[in-house]
């Protein structure tokens, strides 16, 4: 075996995979079928792909790994059936995903990044800071580890990138990602969440296929938005809806508006017409996120009380926007989806027994 420290295919992208397995496999079908194992199967070991002969399962092995993230834990399932995973990579750093089935259709919540450099002050990866670009195979690795484990059929999965990191600050390996996953997702089952990078919006506006897009804007006018998420001081909030309103959008699509709601803060009634006229003119709904409450997060920073909640989604609909509220039984979980952190969840599994 290799000992020094062999790339791990899942992380090139489609073509430099065929063009590293093509030196060392022939015939050229066993390269797709060595593709099919992976990017449809979705397997973490040469010695899975029983169609393959045993002594060209070795020799990838002497040249190559497929490798994914350890799972370390897992919390148990909430009421709603969510389930946060903790995985660590190969160099110590920790991130998270959350398995959510909604239905007929399961969702997976997926990081880009270990850590975030963007810092938000109402976000808990902000609060911990910068880390590391995830590589595609430490993304890829996420979405399988949990398709597999809760044996999701790949037609009933939904892809979100809302946990740890901003995915559009490391874009060239979210682009391989979203390659991978098109062999079985369509593009439209994946959502790409960002937190305005002007330039990542613009790259992503070229791709021949894209993902949904959804924005956090989580705040009525520059100065908020300012005050809470200090990238806007970089991407102004006017230069950022510009640059949604020239976004292609697909028919039958919508960018979604992300807004975080807290408590006496961006939440009345004159915030919510600030939002509705903000967000005029683009093909966008608004996704509602009661804020979720972290004793390192700033104490002023609340949950609105339901009321609140209902009447500031009242006060959108009524002028004329399409708004959802992120609600769930399992919020300990399935809300934390975007506020994900990285540290261990022993303890919240420790309190359940
Ligand atoms: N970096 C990207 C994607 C990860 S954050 C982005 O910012 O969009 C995903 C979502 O979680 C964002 O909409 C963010 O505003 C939201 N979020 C972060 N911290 C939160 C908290 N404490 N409560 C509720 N939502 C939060
Ligand atoms: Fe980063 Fe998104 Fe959290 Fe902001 S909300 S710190 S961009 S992960």
């Amino acid at each position: 075996m290799n000992t020094s420290n062999p790339t791990n295919l899942y992380d090139l992208a489609p073509p430099r995979l065929e063009q590293a397995l093509g030196a060392i496999v022939s015939p050229p079908f066993r390269v797709k079928q060595i593709e099919e194992w992976m990017y449809v199967r979705g397997v973490d070991a040469f010695d899975a792909m029983t169609n393959i002969p045993k002594e060209l399962r070795g020799a990838l092995a002497e040249h190559y790994t497929i490798a994914f993230p350890e799972v370390v834990e897992r919390t148990t399932p909430a009421t709603d059936g969510s389930q946060k995973y903790l995985f660590t990579l190969r160099d110590g750093n920790r991130i998270e995903a959350v398995y959510m089935p909604m239905g007929d259709r399961t969702s997976v919540c997926l990081s880009s990044q270990a850590g975030c450099a963007v810092g938000c002050t109402f976000c808990v990866t902000g609060f911990f800071g910068a880390g590391r670009n995830l590589s595609p195979g430490e993304m890829l690795g996420q979405f399988f580890t949990i398709q597999h484990e809760h044996d999701v059929p790949m037609e009933s999965m939904n892809v979100v990138f809302m946990g740890m990191g901003e995915p559009l600050l490391n874009f060239e390996n979210m682009v391989t990602t979203l390659d991978v996953l098109y062999r079985s997702i369509a593009p439209k089952r994946i959502t790409v969440s960002t937190s305005g990078i002007i330039p990542g919006i613009e790259e992503l506006a070229k791709l021949p296929r894209r993902p949904n897009l959804a924005v956090s804007i989580n705040a009525p006018d520059r100065r908020r938005r300012e005050e809470i998420m200090p990238i806007t001081k970089k991407y102004p909030l006017e230069e950022l809806i510009a640059s949604l309103k020239k976004y292609p959008s697909e028919k039958g699509r919508e960018i979604t508006i992300e807004y975080v709601l807290l408590a006496g803060y961006n939440d009345s009634h004159s915030d919510a017409l600030a939002l509705a006229k903000l967000t005029h003119g683009l093909r966008a709904k608004v996704n509602a996120i009661p804020f979720n409450e972290d004793p390192n997060l700033p104490p002023w920073m609340k949950r609105p009380k339901e009321g609140s909640i209902d009447r500031f989604v009242d006060t959108l609909v009524r002028n004329g926007v399409q708004v959802t509220v992120r609600r769930s039984k399992g919020r300990d979980i399935a809300a934390a989806c975007g506020q994900l952190r990285g540290k261990s969840v022993a303890k919240s599994r420790a309190t359940r027994g």
